[in-house]
């Protein structure tokens, strides 16, 4: 609806964000009274935007039913011709949570993704040469996300960017995470 102010955000900027998050009301408790966190998902994403004709959308309603209702209303309605836009190019990140590992032996699986030549950083600190093996990060990291090796590694798709281990680490051999 083109009246909307962030229809004409979209268009002023051609940017979007998106955010979202599963219910994760604490439903369930320890019995001492800790909380249970239940399994969630949780996404954002950036990315831009381009508008799209009535013409197309009621096109592909013919053979796409998700844009079925879309095309009822833009029949129906004036206002909803216009403003209907489309994610042409965006990078996505996924947190998979699961805090009390109720389904799996750790705590977050962690992915990242783009479409439409956008780029993304990997996820979490990086371990430099630097690193003395000493083990310190990995024992404070509760995600299970570092590696034993030499040097140590950070697995991305478990680190939740806490910073732990970079304060940890004795000889300063973590960097911090690049922007996503
Ligand atoms: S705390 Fe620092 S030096 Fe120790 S293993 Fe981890 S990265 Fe290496
Ligand atoms: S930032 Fe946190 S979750 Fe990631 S590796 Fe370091 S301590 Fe683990």
């Amino acid at each position: 609806m083109v009246n909307k102010p962030y229809c004409r955000q979209l268009l002023d900027t051609g940017k979007v964000t998106v955010c979202g998050i599963t219910d994760t009301s604490i439903t369930d408790h320890e019995d001492d009274g800790t909380p249970i966190f239940p399994p969630s998902y949780s996404f954002r994403l950036i990315g831009e935007v381009k508008q799209v004709a009535p013409e197309v959308i009621i096109e592909k309603a013919k053979t796409n039913e998700a844009l079925k209702t879309a095309a009822q209303d833009i029949v129906k309605y004036p206002a909803m011709a216009e403003g209907n836009f489309v994610i042409h190019k965006a990078k996505v990140e996924i947190f998979d949570v699961d805090f009390d590992k109720i389904n799996r032996d750790h705590k977050l699986l962690r992915t990242r993704s783009a479409f439409g030549g956008m780029k993304y950083n990997e996820a979490g600190p990086r371990i430099t040469d630097s690193c003395i093996e000493c083990g310190k990060c990995k024992k404070i990291c509760s995600f299970d996300a570092i590696i034993e090796g030499s040097p140590y590694k950070v697995d991305s798709s478990r680190c939740d960017d806490c910073g732990s281990c970079i304060i940890e680490c004795p000889v300063n051999a973590i960097e911090e995470s690049l922007v996503f």
